[in-house]
């Protein structure tokens, strides 16, 4: 076995790899780039190597430099996560010419299944059933249109090299295929630097269901059953389980005898995945394989007990599999939510921010989280916006996954996070709604369930706004209390900590926004406790009695006219985050002292939604458009944005050219709104 290996990766994954190599005794290397210095892989490792600046071309994608990391420190092998260079061949090549040990499947294979035209073209050679359509070299958009034609719409157009849920565009009608192909391959040459594309029919309502595959040195492949990833959203999975609802021993075996054949035809070595596009009525066919790690790893390790990263390490050390695969069992059902930084409510669009808060639920036999941040770290526009992996496993025969479902909800209620925004409480409806409940499954399920996940502006319940009040009250008592302490005089009234005011029937007013409203709290002092009024003003007033007891991590201990309740409440600038009954809301405190009408933003001007690059400019200077007429693309977070008019007018400036990076807010057009007629 390896004594020192270097990750080169960030993120969990990497944090993942490190926990495995420890328990093994084996020493670790991190890489991290000028953004990561204090990350959490950075302080897990043994040893970390700088590699470049923020960006990932300049550092984690640059070859040269972590081979000479692991050179300079020693390691003999290299673990490459998942994502940037997992599936890169001159990468592995690389290390096999530095006689380093590639933690993968040998150069061959990630060429053989690199291209998902050249895979399908062998996976047809070895008998594995393929979704129909045209995966050959040639490349000319009319003849391209020409087979789509053929294959009948609505057909997806994928980039050969894409991955990610990237590179892909629905095809829902012939008028729309070139502006789609042009798209897609200004993606596919920002992303993957190669706009190959295949195209293949689009298979409605399907399932997608992956197996998980293992190699050895010595001949040996085995599978380590199925995960149904059809949870997902732009083609990126967002809710994992194993195993897959509905599957029947016959259809498990037949899946994993696909997937060992398409392993063996590769010459397939270490952990595998081969994705599959199944049909309702369970027939499936070959849609690529990822020759790497999986990011859902994790609901295969909580179902047959084993740790894949070992696995990993052992095969590239030359050992054989630890297992045969009349040795495998699969034991009770897991699922992982994915969750990360992002506004639901806003299309997903990617969060970037401090953690502020950041409270995990307790891991046991139950849950597990995989996590590359902790509290206090930022999530950078640089790199995935993933906070962390949720696992939760249980069994109970026929009512694992009800069980596991119930374990899910609990720990996402559980979860608590602020400073950026976050897909939990989305989540938390996606397992909770009766279509993921009851395993009706498919790939269409967020967009069909749409008003189930996205209810319209959920009503502020009173408690909400009890708990946020008693929290500013409490927050302010202590203040007042360690001002006392501070103090000399020991009879200053600063001492009474219970609210003490000079006119003891004196009533205050603390102001809340949520979302346009603004609600108002009137707070009446009493011994130890606070009278708190909503309403009122034609409405009803509603009055209750609060007590508690806050603790600097934000937890709070409510009593509302004697009810008891547990809340966490984190004040972060003018922001309050309230979490309750397993919901988060966010309110903003109104000072009554500073409220006047707020204007909104650069006049006449479009802002960039957040760090980027300005990829395409649509609309020509001079101008006159549409509202809603595109004006320029941006690329940020690894998704295109599109900028569009506000309203009907003339496109004045540009303020940015291709190719410019541009910062959060940057003003990026300058426009003009026609006068209205
Ligand atoms: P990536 O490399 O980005 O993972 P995949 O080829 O694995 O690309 O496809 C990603 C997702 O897109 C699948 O999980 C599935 O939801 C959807 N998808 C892919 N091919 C098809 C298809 N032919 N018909 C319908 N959906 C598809
Ligand atoms: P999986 O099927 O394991 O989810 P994906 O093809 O969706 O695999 O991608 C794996 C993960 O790696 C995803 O979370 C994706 O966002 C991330 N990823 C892919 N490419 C990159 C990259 N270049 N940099 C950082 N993360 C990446
Ligand atoms: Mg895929």
């Amino acid at each position: 076995m390896f004594d020192k290996i270097l990750i080169a990766n960030r993120g969990e994954i990497a944090c993942r790899v490190i926990k495995t190599a420890r328990r093994m005794g084996i020493k670790t290397v991190a890489v991290y780039s000028e953004a990561d210095a204090k990350a959490r892989h950075v302080r897990l490792a043994d040893e970390a190597v700088l590699i470049g600046p923020a960006a990932a071309r300049e550092s984690y994608l640059v070859i040269d430099r972590i081979i000479a990391a692991a050179k300079q420190t020693g390691a003999q092998a290299i673990h490459p996560g998942y994502g940037f260079l997992s599936e890169n061949e001159d990468f592995c090549e690389a290390c096999e010419r530095e006689g380093i040990v590639f933690i993968g499947p040998p150069v061959s294979a990630i060429r053989a299944m690199g291209s998902k035209s050249e895979a399908k073209k062998l996976m047809e050679a070895a008998g594995v059933p393929l979704t129909p359509g045209y995966h050959g070299d040639e490349q000319a958009p009319a003849y391209l249109h020409q087979q789509a034609d053929a294959i009948g719409y609505p057909v997806l157009i994928k980039a050969a090299a894409g991955g990610g849920g990237k590179g892909m565009r629905l095809v829902e009608k012939s008028e729309d295929f070139i502006d789609l192909l042009a798209s897609c391959k200004r993606e596919a040459i920002s992303s993957f630097g190669d706009d190959h594309v295949l195209v293949e029919k689009y298979i409605t309502k399907p399932r997608h269901i992956e197996i998980q595959v293992f190699g050895d040195t010595h001949g040996n492949v085995v599978y380590l059953f199925e995960r149904d990833c059809s949870v997902q959203r732009r083609h990126q999975k967002v809710l994992e389980e194993a195993p897959a609802p509905g599957m029947t021993p016959e259809r498990r075996a037949a899946m994993g005898k696909a997937a060992v054949d398409a392993a063996r035809a590769v010459g397939y070595v270490g952990a595998g995945t081969v994705e599959f596009i199944a049909n309702q009525d369970g027939s499936f066919y070959f849609m690529e394989m990822n020759t790497r790690l999986q990011v859902e790893h994790p609901v295969t390790e909580m179902i047959t007990g084993l740790d894949l990263v070992e696995w990993q390490l052992r095969v590239a050390a030359g050992e054989a599999l630890p297992l045969a695969q009349e040795q495998l069992q699969i034991r009770g059902h897991a699922l992982e939510a994915r969750i990360y930084a992002e506004d639901p409510a806003k299309g997903f669009l990617p969060s970037t921010g401090r953690l502020i808060h950041l409270a995990p639920p307790a891991e046991g036999l139950h849950v597990r989280v995989d996590t590359g941040v902790e509290e206090g770290d930022e999530i950078s526009p640089h790199y995935d916006p993933m906070i962390a992996k949720l696992i939760v496993w249980d069994e109970g025969g026929e009512s694992s996954r009800a069980r596991a479902l119930a374990r899910m909800l609990q720990a996402l209620a559980d979860y608590r996070v602020a400073g950026v925004a976050n897909n939990i409480d989305f989540l938390s409806r996606l397992v909770a709604c009766p279509a993921f409940a009851g395993a009706d499954l498919d790939t269409g399920l967020i967009e069909r369930e749409k008003s189930y996940l996205f209810p319209e502006d959920l009503a502020l319940p009173d408690e909400v706004l009890q708990i946020a009040a008693l929290a500013e009250l409490l927050r302010e008592a202590a203040l007042a209390g360690k001002r006392a302490q501070r103090s000399a005089d020991a009879h200053s009234p600063w001492h009474a900590r219970d609210g003490w005011r000079m006119n003891a029937t004196a009533h205050r007013t603390l102001l809340f926004r949520h979302g346009e409203a603004e609600h108002a709290v009137e707070v009446a002092y009493l011994p130890g406790a606070w009278r708190l009024a909503l309403g009122g003003e034609g409405g009803e007033r509603r009055v209750v009695e609060a007590r508690g007891e806050l603790n600097p991590r934000g937890l709070l201990r409510v009593e509302l006219d004697g009810t008891r309740m547990d809340a966490t409440v984190i004040a972060a600038a003018g922001r309050r985050h309230v979490f309750v009954r397993g919901r988060a809301w966010q309110l903003a405190a109104v000072d009554p002292l500073h409220h006047s009408g707020e204007g909104g933003g650069a006049e006449g001007g479009l802002l960039a939604p957040m760090p980027g690059k300005v990829i395409a400019l649509v609309a020509a200077e001079g101008a006159r458009v549409e509202k809603g007429a595109p004006l320029l693309i941006l690329e940020a977070m690894k998704m295109e944005h599109t900028i569009t008019a506000p309203a009907a007018g003339t496109v004045k400036a540009f303020r940015f050219a291709v190719g410019d990076q541009v910062g959060d807010g940057a003003e990026l057009v300058e426009f003009e709104a026609a006068a209205a007629a």
